[in-house]
């Protein structure tokens, strides 16, 4: 097992607060939420950000999307709205080098975002 923390919360090793789950796909709510609603959607295989994405994870990336629709639902932001936010390494502020997607909603945001 590697030292991964969110590999960890999808092994159920570290306790979270799920709101969605499938084959492919695990998403819990942030432990410091920045808004209302902010959630993580992560893969629950290891990749450690969009740098190490192949070809072969085409379909996971699409099924993370797809899922993020559902999740949206379930949380009640889908008419509302929502952001999503990929932070990448360390400019992108990335802290968890297991790839990750943040959605933000439940309120209105500002743009630009920085
Ligand atoms: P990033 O800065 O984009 O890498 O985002 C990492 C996010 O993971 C931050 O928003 C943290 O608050 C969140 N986080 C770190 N540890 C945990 C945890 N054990 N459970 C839930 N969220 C976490
Ligand atoms: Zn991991």
């Amino acid at each position: 097992m590697n030292d991964c923390i969110f590999c960890k919360i999808v092994a159920g090793e570290i306790p979270s607060q799920k709101v969605y789950e499938d084959d492919y796909v695990y998403a819990f709510k942030d432990i410091q939420p920045q808004a209302k609603v902010h959630v993580l959607i992560i893969p629950k295989v290891h990749i450690s950000s969009v740098n190490e994405l192949e070809d072969s994870h085409k379909e996971l990336i699409g099924h993370i999307f797809i899922s993020a629709g559902k999740i949206a639902e379930i949380l009640g932001v889908k008419e509302s709205g929502y952001r999503i936010v990929n932070n990448c390494g360390k400019d992108g502020g990335q802290t968890v080098n297991h790839i990750h997607f943040h959605m933000f909603g439940g309120e209105p945001f500002g743009w630009p975002p920085f």
